[in-house]
């Protein structure tokens, strides 16, 4: 039998189970028999073939073809070390594999740790009482409850819905709200209205439904399995870098072949020109660049969940850096969302049973429940429930029927049973619920609410509210008998008001700090709220985020105001919104888009979800948001917390600038790298450097020190500059300047000055010739060999920071580095000094004084770059 064909008591028989939920102990036996209910990660590329892929990736085929050019040469003449060179190169290829894979297996896992930080909680019914579990865990049998904002844990046969809607998106790609019911029906499961999918979200309203499919079984897990995973493809970041290695590899390619041709035509033999070939493409491929941002992103990633904020994407955490508007919520985000009664106002002055009313109504219409004996529910409810108990009004009377809160209304309203009487309760902010009052309590009993009692009810709110407080307003009405039949308009009108209740919801402490350093930052923040004007400037002045007038723009009149008024509006340097609903939130979201801003939006409830779609970086609440926010998210804040954002776009723009500081490292010694071999072959001056040693420098000095600076704390003047415009790219003129020209030519200085000193101390003349094998030559190179690196070692901190001295960091504050640098040298006085190093890589012993000699230059390149930091930093001022 299909369960969609089935009654509620025939679907409970199917599945051995009833209204209660399961007990625990059978729950736990059938955890164990059908297993965790999760969708298995569907394997994409296996390991050996991702591995693979590492060889023959575009870098890597230009470094075969300098294979195949060394092998021809050891062909055409051999015994000119060719053929070593030639093997060399593919140990090179494999060491990059190994290291590249690595990186990338190692981002990969890192980014599904983190997905399992975001834990999915479902309200099911065991033992005949509410509790709240992780997803995971929900088994075939369970009672499950859903409502507005969930996402349906297993595929459940629904047995009860009030005005309950789904949306499909996630199955059939349709994101269109279908309402769902309790009726048997017949035709396939997929089309049936009694069914509520895994994946697919609550719009509205809420439910119960019995679990009949989990984890890999349900439809979703069935789809999912067909269609495999799909890979999140490259970021914007990622995609720059292979363009830029891409561009750098093909004109070294070019440039091998135009000096090849040059030596040729000059009388060279082939092995030489090649040799040359392969030195200026070996020299200029930047292999590790990609694994290294790869894996930078990712550990920014982890670094910013430390912080509590969880990135979905790694193009979330380049964008985070560069975004110059948040939209952020009040309640919970700017606040504590930790809410208690303050002040109670009625138009009685002080009597008890005007009190007890408005408290009965408080405790009446509220949704607070009890799960695993914990009170819970929304932060205002939970409030007015506490005080309600405190005032003596026990667990909620009977209730008969709830009209909902919506963000439009801003009211709801519940019908209740009160000593026997039906009684229509209503709450909702001030100025909605007096809308729909005709009436109010006062000593001698209801009167009518004329426009002088109006008036006095509007001047008590607004006193609440200028102190901060969140007013509401509470107003009930004896109902005509039996009462359920009434439509939400019947029930909410000539309603008679009862009083204010002002919630406290103080500032979280740390926002003040975080709203200044956005303000040094550039970032502009605009408050959207539901709460009213009053309360809204009040705890927006009190967390400093006003100091003067602020433009106001209430929801009455946002809806009224075309885009040319909302964008004078957003123009001004303080501008709040209130009285909104989230769907208002898009249009903010798209104005400031389209004025060539980077938008940061706050969300929580299901109709955020298109602007947290819409926006650059959509951000959700890890407590109080629901699946569905989370779901469009591309970060969640596990804390709720404004702050966190903050931290979140400062350690964004740190990566970035990291990533930026190992570029600058690794392509400055591009240069000293490049101009020796152009200087051979333009002077036939002896090879200055072997490609051996370019090959070690390339893995000895350029992979340990740079992912070093891959995890530089942010620099100190890092959030007292503007956000980086939205077009700027990451490698732009003034890196290329700074690392291939400034930094790439001081060090090119330092090598050659070693490279002519050694000569010049062993006899050598301007237009002597000497053998490739001559003992000079093998130790004039070893001496450019190791300029090149001890002017890198002066390069890695140079490149610590862009602005900041580097003096101020604290020269050994980043171990990594230390560490990277400390191998390095020890590498190279193996490959200096012991024999099999002189083998491999064409050195010969040199003095102890050149080491001595190139300290000077190393600390001369340092000095360099602080004065072009000094100057930096003085132009900023
Ligand atoms: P923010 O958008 O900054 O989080 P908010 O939480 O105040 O602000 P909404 O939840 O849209 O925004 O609430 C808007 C208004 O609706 C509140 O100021 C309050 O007056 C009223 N309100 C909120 N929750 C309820 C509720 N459960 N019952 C009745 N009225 C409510």
């Amino acid at each position: 039998m299909k369960i969609n064909t089935l009654t509620k008591e025939e679907v409970f028989r199917s599945l051995v189970t009833t209204e209660q939920g399961l007990t625990a102990h059978e729950a736990e036996r059938r955890l164990l028999e059908f297993g965790l209910n999760r969708i298995e990660a569907v394997k994409g590329r296996s390991l050996v073939l991702r591995f693979a892929d590492q060889f023959t990736h575009f870098l890597a085929i230009l470094l075969w073809i300098a294979v195949a050019l060394s092998f021809v040469s050891e062909y055409l003449s051999p015994g000119e070390g060719m053929l070593a060179l030639g093997i060399a190169i593919i140990a090179v290829i494999c060491i990059n594999a190994v290291f590249t894979f690595i990186q990338e297996y190692r981002a990969e896992k890192a980014l599904e740790a983190m997905k399992k930080l975001l834990p999915f909680r479902v309200r099911v019914l065991r033992d005949a009482r509410e509790t709240e579990l992780s997803a995971e865990r929900v088994v075939p049998g369970d009672i499950v409850l859903i409502a507005e904002g969930d996402k349906a844990p297993a595929d459940l046969r629904i047995i009860e819905a009030s005005d309950l809607r789904v949306n499909m998106a996630a199955l059939t790609g349709e994101s269109e709200a279908v309402s769902r019911t309790t009726e048997p029906s017949d035709g396939d499961v997929m089309h049936s209205r009694n069914i509520a999918f895994a994946g697919t979200t609550v719009v509205s309203g809420s439910g119960i439904g019995v679990a009949f499919a989990t984890g890999m079984s349900t439809e979703f897990g069935r789809i999912a399995h067909l269609t495999g995973t799909v890979s999140p493809g490259l970021t914007p970041l990622q995609k720059e870098i292979v363009r830029l290695t891409r561009i750098v590899a093909a004109i070294a390619g070019v440039t091998g072949v135009v000096f090849f041709a040059i030596g040729w035509f000059s009388g060279r033999t082939f092995w030489e020109n090649a040799l040359f070939a392969v030195g200026i493409i070996v020299a200029n491929v930047p292999e590790g660049l990609l694994p290294t941002v790869t894996l930078a992103l990712a550990m920014g990633s982890q670094r910013m969940a430390k912080r509590n904020a969880l990135i979905k994407t790694l193009t979330s955490v380049e964008t985070l850096g560069s975004v110059s508007v948040i939209c952020t919520d009040k309640t919970g985000t700017l606040t504590q969302n930790e809410m208690t009664v303050k002040k109670i106002g009625t138009l009685c002055g002080p009597s008890a049973e005007a009190e007890q009313w408005l408290f009965t109504a408080a405790g009446a219409c509220n949704n607070t429940r009890e799960v695993d004996g914990e009170l819970r529910g929304d932060p205002t409810e939970l409030a007015l429930f506490r005080a309600a108990r405190g005032h003596g009004i026990a667990a909620a009377s009977v209730r008969l029927k709830e009209f909902s809160f919506d963000d439009e209304r801003k009211r709801m309203s519940t019908i209740n049973v009160v000593d026997g009487a039906v009684y229509i309760m209503t709450k909702g902010a001030p100025e909605s619920v007096l809308s729909v009052c005709a009436r109010c309590r006062r000593e001698v009993g209801e009167v009518p609410l004329d426009e002088a009692l109006r008036q006095e009810a509007i001047a008590l709110y607004q006193a609440f509210m200028d102190q901060g407080l969140r007013v509401l307003a509470f107003a009930y009405r004896e109902a005509p008998a039996g009462g359920q039949p009434l439509s939400r308009e019947e029930a909410e009108q000539e309603l008679v008001f009862l009083g204010f209740i002002g919630l406290e919801d103080p500032p979280r402490p740390e926002v003040a700090a975080a709203i200044k350093k956005c303000r040094t930052a550039g970032i502009r923040i605009i408050m959207i709220t539901g709460d009213a004007s009053r309360t809204a400037v009040a705890i927006a002045r009190e967390i400093g985020l006003v100091s003067g007038q602020p433009t106001v723009v209430e929801g009455e009149a946002f809806v009224r105001m075309s885009d040319g008024e909302l964008r004078t509006a957003l123009a001004q340097p303080e501008v709040i919104f209130t009285r909104m609903t989230p769907k208002h939130k898009l249009r903010v979201v798209n104005l400031l888009k389209e004025e060539g801003e980077r938008v940061a939006v706050t969300g929580d409830g299901v109709n955020d979800a298109p602007a947290l779609k819409r926006a650059d970086i959509g951000i959700a609440m890890g407590r109080s948001g629901t699946d569905v926010a989370k779901e469009a998210a591309d970060m969640v804040l596990l804390d709720d917390n404004f702050a966190t954002i903050v931290s979140a776009i400062e350690e964004g723009r740190a990566i970035f600038d990291n990533i930026k500081k190992f570029i600058t490292y690794i392509f400055a010694h591009l240069t000293p790298e490049a101009i020796p071999y152009i200087l051979y072959a333009l002077f036939r001056i002896p090879l200055p450097l072997t490609v051996a040693q370019i090959l070690a420098i390339d893995l000895g000095t350029e992979t340990l020190p740079a992912l070093g600076l891959g995890v530089e704390p942010p620099e100190a003047g890092i959030m007292n500059i503007p956000p980086r415009p939205k077009q700027s790219t990451l490698i732009d003129a003034a890196l290329l300047l700074r690392s291939y020209v400034f930094l790439g030519l001081i060090s090119t200085a330092g090598a050659l000055f070693a490279y002519f000193y050694v000569l010049n101390l062993g006899g050598w003349r301007w237009g002597m010739i000497l053998p490739l094998d001559h003992p000079l030559v093998r130790q004039a190179s070893t001496a450019t060999f190791l300029g090149i690196v001890i002017m890198q070692v002066g390069n890695v901190f140079a490149c610590r920071s862009s602005r900041e001295t580097v003096f101020r960091r604290g020269f050994f504050s980043n171990r990594l580095i230390l560490g990277g640098i400390a191998i390095e040298l020890l590498l190279q006085v193996l490959i200096v000094y012991h024999p099999l190093g002189n083998k491999i890589f064409s050195t010969a012993p040199i003095p102890l004084d050149i080491w001595l000699l190139l300290v000077p230059c190393a600390l001369a390149l340092l000095f360099a770059e602080e004065g072009r930091k000094y100057l930096v930093r003085r132009r900023g001022r």
